[in-house]
């Protein structure tokens, strides 16, 4: 069964977001530091005549950091080109993507902790002095030819800032850690996706769904979209909170936003009775991807507070005890 809070899309999703997708800061709700200092910085470029600096978003999937690239885009006038790091496999996939944009323009690169290194390299030099070196042949007869760049802004989006090398993140003059949402600001993107979708929310069910969604507008925005159906069926002009309520527990997702897998890993972790479990271990008695737990489970769960991770392993906080109404292990049972 598809996952209701599983962060991945499905191609019909990726239209159904596009629509909803905000296209200016005013319907671009939270992240208040983030697109404060950004308008700044935009605005500076701006008066200068010059590109933005290079910058990196890094967060967890859903967050929102496409939606900030395009924003960024639209706000610079500029043209936006947007592919996926795995995607560039070549040196000469690069060299195409780089030498067809224009001044001003902006790169936007997702996932780009899945860069090869090869590929890395030929992008240091694009991104620090707008050159690229290509070597064309090989052996004796190998050349290198050198073009010079458009000045272009590239914006990298990652769910790993630790799987970023080094050299690569120090090049890119802006940082920014995405936040996850607070209920109120994830209402108000329901809010305004209902009205959009012809199909408005009332406020309490609008509410529901944003308690549930993981502090994440994508999250959110699916379970708008599942509860929209139910609304649908039973014939409803708006969104009711009881509809609302009972399309969510069929849908296994529970008042705090966890679904079934979720349940899995804290009851897992729980029934460790404290002792640290590896990621390793924690996937084989899910069944799922390592990159998964840590990319899409685990990081809602540390920002609440019910897991902890320790340089051992995993652990249940005495949040998830409490969840299931257990006792936390005492700390002679932890250490045994
Ligand atoms: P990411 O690139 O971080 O995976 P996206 O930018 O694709 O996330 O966001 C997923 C969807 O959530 C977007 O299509 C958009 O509709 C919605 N969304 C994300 N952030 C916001 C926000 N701050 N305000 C309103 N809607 C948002």
């Amino acid at each position: 069964m598809e996952r209701v809070v599983e962060i991945e899309r499905f191609e019909e999703e990726v239209s159904y977001e596009v629509t909803l997708r905000p296209g200016n800061w005013d319907d671009y709700i939270g992240q208040v530091k983030i697109k404060k200092n950004l308008k700044v910085f935009i605005e500076a470029s701006k008066r200068r005549k010059e590109a933005l600096d290079h910058v990196l978003f890094f967060g967890p999937p859903g967050l929102g950091k496409t939606t900030l690239a395009n924003i960024i885009a639209s706000e610079m006038d500029a043209n936006i080109k947007t592919t996926a790091a795995p995607m560039i496999e070549k040196a000469g996939d690069l060299a195409a993507l780089l030498t067809n944009i224009e001044e001003g323009d902006i790169l936007f690169i997702d996932e780009i902790h899945r860069m090869s290194p090869a590929i890395e390299e030929i992008l240091y030099p694009a991104m620090e002095d707008f050159r690229l070196d290509i070597i064309i042949g090989s052996g004796p007869a190998a050349q290198t030819v050198r073009i010079d760049l458009p000045r272009f802004t590239l914006i990298g989006a990652t769910t790993r800032a630790g799987m970023l090398s080094s050299p690569l993140r120090e090049r890119f003059g802006m940082h920014f850690r995405m936040q996850f949402y607070t209920p109120s600001e994830l209402g108000t993107i329901v809010e305004k996706a209902s009205h959009k979708l012809d199909k408005p929310t009332q406020e309490s069910a609008s509410k529901e769904i944003a308690g549930r969604s993981r502090g994440t507008p994508r999250v959110a925005l699916r379970l708008l979209r599942r509860v929209r159906d139910f609304a649908e069926v039973a014939d409803e002009m708006e969104i009711k909170l009881k509809t609302t309520k009972y399309a969510l527990d069929e849908l296994g997702v529970n008042h705090l936003g966890f679904d079934e897998q979720d349940i899995q890993l804290l009851e897992f972790l729980v029934s460790a009775k404290g002792k640290p479990m590896g990621l390793s271990t924690i996937g084989a008695a899910l069944s799922e991807d390592e990159g998964t737990i840590e990319d899409v489970l685990e990081p809602y769960l540390l920002a609440n507070g019910y897991i902890e991770r320790t340089a051992r392993g995993r652990i249940a906080t005495q949040k998830s005890y409490e969840h299931f109404r257990l006792t936390m292990p005492n700390k002679e049972g932890l250490f045994e």
